[in-house]
């Protein structure tokens, strides 16, 4: 259904409930944004790539109803009794590809700022990661707001003090995003150990670790009660006691104590969930890797069947489309990597690259039209990706040349030039502007390599 513009602000300012001076906020309201919604603190990019769209009206007319849920959720978790005054702020908005290199690729980010009337918190959530679905905006929400609540309740240099792992460990815990975490680390290890990615928590913190820090949390409340998580929040946010002081409170044990029984929990949790289908990956694996498509596609459409909720089915389902690619059965590989965009988006590190074989299964078939939106989809809803957009720019340029529409095309390889000036496909843009008409490399197996998640803002 398509919201009319007009319809969506209504609909908005009619759920509104409770109003904060506009004065609060008007300064950090740049231009660009969209003034409507400050009833509930939220700003959107009136010039966004995705407005005007129902994708983009649909997610404006969800917001002020999932913030209200945001807070009742984080209150019954956390204990907190926090009273939402809208001093935090939303703000939608596109990252694109500077800001991808900016942020680093972060989905999100919570920064304090000042405006007129001070501090306050403000969450920028940006835009493509909703809509390529690696992120869910739910989810995301719970997590940044749980910082910006704990960061509003408490000054900056109490905040600071906590560990990173005990921050970004509950606000992934009480955000429902463990299993996730935990799927991505796999896949990433999928032929490795697992367990030699879980650091102990005085290493420094990495992206890897999300799914270690929640578990820590996960353990707390499976072995003590709801009730010690929120004792445990009550003496680390209100009495400002060191985290592992207020571990120590809530669990009545030393802190070494519960650190080694969290992390035995966590590897097992880690182990459980590697366990499902993980022979059978490995063996499907194995055929891919010997050419032995047709083993490797019933071995893999197997795991998914049996396992669907396991890290082993996303890759599967990713590597399921591979054989078909390498079997030039095009219409299957563009099936099956859709399969994976659609279903494992928020748990899988390799759906750009997934997004990117959609639009090459079109490219051999000739489908230029079809190649030429998937990439520019993909050029549209993957900033981050880095390794793959030079090439997305490439077959876009190179699609848009074969359907005879020469200026697009020369934009496009001229925006390849300059954005990625010394790659590989940068140098062959230029040479098929200059009229080199050589013909396009068909695409080999030549990305194997994993690669770490979008990291995870504060
Ligand atoms: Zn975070």
């Amino acid at each position: 259904m398509k919201i009319p513009k007009t319809a969506a602000w209504a609909l908005i300012a009619a759920w509104a409930a409770v109003s904060i001076p506009l004065a609060t906020l008007a300064e950090d309201n740049t231009a660009g944004y969209i003034a409507r919604l400050l009833e509930h603190a939220v700003e959107l990019q009136s010039d966004s790539k995705y407005a005007g769209t129902e994708w983009f009206d649909d997610l404006a007319a969800r917001i002020p109803a999932l913030r209200k849920k945001t807070v009742e959720d984080l209150n019954r978790m956390m204990g907190l009794a926090y009273v939402d005054k809208y001093t935090i702020v939303l703000r939608f908005e596109d990252q694109n590809e500077d800001g991808a290199r900016k942020f680093n690729g972060l989905q999100a980010q919570r920064v304090t700022a000042t405006g007129p009337q001070g501090e306050f918190q403000r969450i920028h959530l940006f835009l493509e990661y909703l809509k390529n679905g690696q992120a869910d905006p739910a989810e995301k929400l719970l997590h940044e707001m749980s910082h910006a609540i704990m960061r509003e309740l408490m000054p900056q240099d109490a905040y600071l003090r906590i560990p990173q792992w005990v921050r970004e460990g509950t606000a992934v815990y009480m955000a429902g995003q463990e299993d996730d975490r935990v799927q991505h680390i796999l896949g990433l290890k999928a032929e490795d150990n697992p367990f030699s990615l879980i650091q102990d928590l005085k290493a420094k913190h990495a992206s890897n670790d999300y799914a270690r820090d929640s578990l820590v949390f996960h353990y707390l409340v499976e072995r003590f009660g709801p009730d010690k998580y929120r004792l445990f929040m009550k003496k680390l946010v209100i009495d400002r006691m060191p985290a592992e002081k207020a571990i120590e409170a809530a669990v009545d044990k030393p802190f070494d104590e519960f650190r080694n029984d969290a992390l035995a929990f966590a590897v097992g949790k880690i182990k459980a969930f590697a366990d499902k289908g993980d022979t059978a990956y490995k063996e499907a694996f194995q055929y891919y890797r010997l050419s032995l498509f047709d083993r490797a596609i019933s071995a893999f459409a197997e795991i998914i069947d049996a396992h669907p909720e396991s890290y082993a089915a996303a890759a599967s389902s990713y590597y399921l489309g591979k054989c078909y690619f390498y079997k030039r059965e095009y219409d299957k590989a563009a099936a099956a990597f859709l399969g994976h965009i659609v279903v494992y988006s928020g748990k899988s590190g390799l759906v750009d690259d997934a997004k990117w074989y959609v639009g090459m299964s079109k490219y051999q078939k000739n489908d230029l039209k079809g190649c030429a939106q998937e990439m520019s989809e993909f050029i549209r809803d993957y900033p981050y990706s880095a390794s793959v957009l030079p090439k997305a720019y490439y077959y876009l340029g190179d699609c848009q040349m074969k359907l005879g529409l020469n200026d697009e095309a020369r934009r496009t390889f001229k925006r390849l030039a300059e954005s990625y000036p010394g790659d590989e496909y940068a140098k062959k843009a230029l040479e098929r502007s200059a009229g080199l008409d050589a013909p396009p490399e068909v695409p080999g197996p030549d990305k194997e390599e994993r690669k770490g998640p979008p990291g995870e803002g504060d």
